[in-house]
């Protein structure tokens, strides 16, 4: 399975019970920023030039809480800012998680060794561990050297533990593809349970090439075969940001993650007050280019432009992934994961201790990586 069995259940019973209801517009995933505050300043980073003002505003547990209750998402991404010093983030998770949602917790991953104690193994929650290159290139993306290391140090801890971890990798004109292999394979080895991937806001042309295709077969990519036909300009979807919506201290930001038009006090009149006719390409010069995942992977789960087969594609999909990494499959129902109590794969590795890195391997036969 791509995801665990009980998210996609989830998820289907949602999307069915708002169809049979005649809902038109409903979110799937809940982008929640608490917090806009953040530990490291990286280069690409919208949020924290664009709330400067406000940057030091909180929203409090309950203010979450009675958003996500109005908005009613079965999935809530906690993002940021970085929410891991949002003062009440275990909290925040046990609450959610309390209610029956799924969460994501994206981060840059540098405090999950220090707080993964405050966390318990669920198959309702993800680490999401930003990473956008190897060590030496992430070093460079956030601003500082060590964050990839420690980065690295929060996915073993938290794999060791028990916890589902998965990466977020924004590609850029400039990334390096094979790079982005070798960090996969990387990953892979410690049993990284799937990788999110999505193409900066103008760069589509990456999802066309040989290796990004040997990267979905290999791996337990998160991205629906559906956007990824969008992505390689073999079918034409419609923007949902409805799908995707953001709620930060200054309320529900319209129309979408990336643009900021207005805020509304209620998720209510965020979807009813948003002009969304004005948005998407051919309405709006700022949406010419957009193929972003927060404005179009709700469009091929909701069926926005569905063509016939589509729902098998997406079953399909779906049943063909394995989380777990090289390790033994997941267990998503088991409790916890079903893949704690071991560092990673829980597999033998092919070196003997006291031998040197092999040329062209990132990770030293005791474990740690290859200085690159
Ligand atoms: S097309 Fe992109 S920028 Fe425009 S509203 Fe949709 S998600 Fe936002």
């Amino acid at each position: 399975m791509r995801f665990p069995l009980k998210l996609t259940a989830n998820l289907t019973r949602y999307i069915a019970t708002n169809r049979i209801r005649g809902v038109k517009k409903f979110p799937l995933v809940m982008m929640l920023e608490p917090l806009h505050a953040c530990n490291l300043t990286c280069t690409g980073c919208g949020r924290i030039r664009e709330y400067k003002s406000t940057i030091d505003e909180m929203l409090s547990v309950e203010q979450c809480l009675a958003a996500m209750e109005e908005c009613g998402a079965p999935v809530v991404s906690i993002c940021g800012g970085e929410p891991m010093i949002y003062p009440e983030i275990s909290r925040l998770v046990k609450e959610i998680l309390a209610a029956g949602r799924h969460i994501y917790l994206c981060t840059n991953g540098m405090f999950i060794r220090k707080k993964l104690h405050e966390f318990r193994p669920s198959s309702s929650f993800f680490w999401n561990v930003h990473l956008d290159g190897l060590e030496r290139t992430h070093d460079l993306c956030v601003e500082r050297d060590g964050v990839f290391r420690e980065a690295i140090e929060g996915i073993k801890a938290a794999k060791a533990a028990g916890f589902y971890v998965c990466s977020n990798t924004t590609i850029y004109k400039e990334t390096d593809l094979s790079e982005i292999a070798e960090l996969y394979a990387y990953l892979h080895e410690l049993g990284v349970d799937g990788y999110m991937l999505s193409p900066a806001y103008n760069y589509a042309a990456v999802m066309t090439r040989e290796i990004f295709m040997s990267l979905i077969e290999k791996y337990n990519l998160m991205i629906s075969p559906i956007y990824r036909e969008y992505l390689k300009g073999e079918r034409e979807l419609t923007c949902t940001a409805w799908g995707n919506p953001t709620y930060n201290p200054r309320g529900w930001k319209g129309p979408c993650y990336l643009m900021t038009d207005k805020h509304h006090d209620t998720f209510r009149g965020f979807i009813e007050d948003t002009p969304w006719e004005k948005y998407g390409r051919g309405n709006d010069p700022r949406c010419e280019d957009c193929m972003v995942h927060v404005g179009f992977e709700p469009s091929a789960v909701l069926g926005a432009n569905s063509k016939l087969g589509d729902n098998w594609k997406l079953l399909s999909w779906q049943l063909s992934g394995k989380m777990g990494g090289a390790g033994r499959r997941s267990d998503a129902d088991s409790g916890g994961n079903g893949h704690g109590g071991g560092q990673g794969n829980g597999r033998t590795t092919p070196w003997q201790a006291g031998d040197a890195t092999p040329p062209g391997q990132l990770v030293a036969p005791d474990g740690s990586l290859r200085v690159l």
